[in-house]
């Protein structure tokens, strides 16, 4: 069967061909390093590191080329705040980039590239550009200071390109009538763009045949995703915020130069809003992906995520994320009881499968196409969860040994022992695609504990010295004492469960 992934350009969903598969080329808008990602981002490159852990499930030989803006009018005032160069700045919020999307456990990119590394290549486009008269030269703007401007800005010519609009659904007449406001008489039209911008004082410049002078924003996507995947991409994604003006211009400036068709398939992730209000600084909802993740575990923010599917807006409460933090502790903590059981017994069976023993009547049951399915559909993500918490939940009735709940029977403890050996191996796959419960167990759910611990203000110490005291009334017979003891534990939210040889806590 078939990928199908929903293309903005042409607003219904295609299947995925790729021009010269098994191979795959992906390009997806990354961050303008001046300041900390904040939970849009975190959706954005989720969202697309599904996609690719996806795409190469399906045995597709992926590039995925994500780049980093890192000369930009914000990074040059952020800059100029601190009193240091832009590239310290850039790097700094580079470095912070990959500390966040690791502990949301998204995987670089194949290829990383950053402007100010292609400069040459940006201004090879853009006198390809100005040769086939798509690109024309003005004046810069007068320098306040009164000072000679250091080189002249290069403009590109809306109106030279016909389909200019497509990919948003703008008429380019209704576009023009809107952007009167801002004239710029050096402009031949109010809609043009820059495609390369004469230096001002005290701004970091390169040298090109316009004098000095720096990229304007759009083209550095034009120049970096062709020259890493070719003229025509398989795949162009971005948050839907890139749509218009930003994607427009991409495809006006690289199908322009080439003559060739751009991106085959446009993906766009929505937008996050935050207690069903838009995400925004002035309101003081604004959420950095640090700021969420000190509060709540990376995993929970990545498995919260998840729960929406990426084109629909998701909305970001606390209590949401705090029951995603639930579903990745039961994750882990179903992985612990498969580990400890089949360390304890060995699997021993008359081959039955997994999918046979728990059939749908005549149907046999069959998680791993039901999640491909899922997938393919759009990667629809909120529906591989849902099969992996049934999946959770028939694992559990194993461990549990209320098998019998489900399928009418009891089975023995060593083809339970098997079945979950299969079930480890259906959940694995489906684990690495989704980059859940890939931490070992234990780490996780200590980690959980004090977290929680810390949230509703409970002493671990405290928990300890409870739990040893009701060890020792039980050991003394004093059955009475050790229900207080767990009664006292539970009304402050610790639960307490018994295993074989120890008892495990934790706070709910
Ligand atoms: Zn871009």
């Amino acid at each position: 069967m078939a990928l199908r992934i929903y293309n903005t350009l042409t607003r219904n969903k295609r299947d995925l061909e790729p021009l010269a598969p098994p191979r795959v080329g992906m390009y997806v808008c990354g961050v303008t390093v001046y300041d900390y990602c904040h939970i849009g981002h975190a959706r954005a490159y989720v969202a697309f590191d599904i996609v690719a852990r996806y795409l190469r499930y399906r045995g597709l030989d992926l590039t995925y080329v994500r780049n980093f803006t890192d000369i930009d009018d914000k990074i040059i005032n952020r800059a100029r705040e601190r009193g240091q160069e832009p590239a310290v700045v850039a790097q700094q919020f580079i470095d912070e980039f990959y500390r966040d999307m690791e502990a949301l456990n998204v995987a670089p990119a194949d290829i990383e590239p950053r402007v100010t590394e292609h400069i040459p290549d940006i201004i090879a486009l853009v006198e390809r550009l100005i040769a086939k008269e798509h690109g024309y030269v003005v004046d810069a703007a007068p320098v306040p200071d009164g000072s000679a401007p250091a080189g002249r800005d290069v403009y590109f010519s809306v109106r030279s390109f016909e389909p200019y609009g497509r990919l948003s659904g703008r008429d380019i007449e209704e576009m023009q009538s809107g952007a009167r406001v801002d004239v710029d008489e050096r402009k031949r039209d109010p809609l043009d763009f820059a495609l390369w911008k004469a230096a001002k004082p005290g701004e970091p410049w390169w040298d090109s045949p316009w004098g000095r002078g720096r990229p304007g924003w759009h083209i550095e996507c034009s120049v970096m995703s062709m020259k890493y995947l070719g003229h025509t991409l398989d795949i162009h994604g971005g948050g839907k915020d890139l749509v218009f003006p930003h994607h427009e211009n991409e495809i006006a400036q690289s199908e322009a130069a080439t003559g060739q068709p751009f991106a085959r398939l446009w993906m766009h992730n929505g937008f996050v809003n935050v207690n069903d209000e838009k995400m925004s600084k002035s309101l003081g909802n604004f959420f950095t992906i640090r700021d969420v993740t000190a509060r709540f575990d990376p995993e929970a923010v990545r498995y919260f995520l998840l729960t929406t599917h990426y084109r629909s807006p998701l909305n970001f409460t606390d209590g949401q994320v705090e029951e995603a933090e639930n579903r990745v502790a039961y994750i882990y903590e179903t992985l612990a009881r498969v580990e400890s059981f089949l360390a304890q017994t060995a699997p021993a069976g008359d081959g039955e499968e997994f999918e046979k023993v728990f059939a749908r009547g005549d149907e046999p049951y069959r998680p791993r196409h039901e999640f491909e399915q899922a997938l393919d559909d759009d990667f629809n993500t909120p529906r591989a969860l849902g099969l992996l918490s049934e999946l959770l939940r028939l694992a559990n009735l194993l461990l549990d040994g209320k098998e019998q709940e489900q399928i009418g029977r009891k089975l023995k403890p060593p083809l339970r022992a098997r079945l979950l050996a299969e079930w480890q191996n259906l959940f694995a796959p489906m684990q690495t695609v989704l980059g859940l419960g890939a931490r070992p167990p234990a780490e996780f759910l200590d980690q959980l504990r004090l977290r929680r611990c810390c949230r509703r203000e409970i002493d671990p110490a405290w928990v300890e010295q409870r739990l040893a005291e009701r060890a020792a009334a039980k050991h003394a017979k004093d059955y009475t004492l050790a229900d207080q003891i767990r009664a006292e534990l539970a009304a402050a939210g610790v639960e307490v469960r018994d295993a074989r040889e120890k008892t495990i806590w934790r706070v709910c």
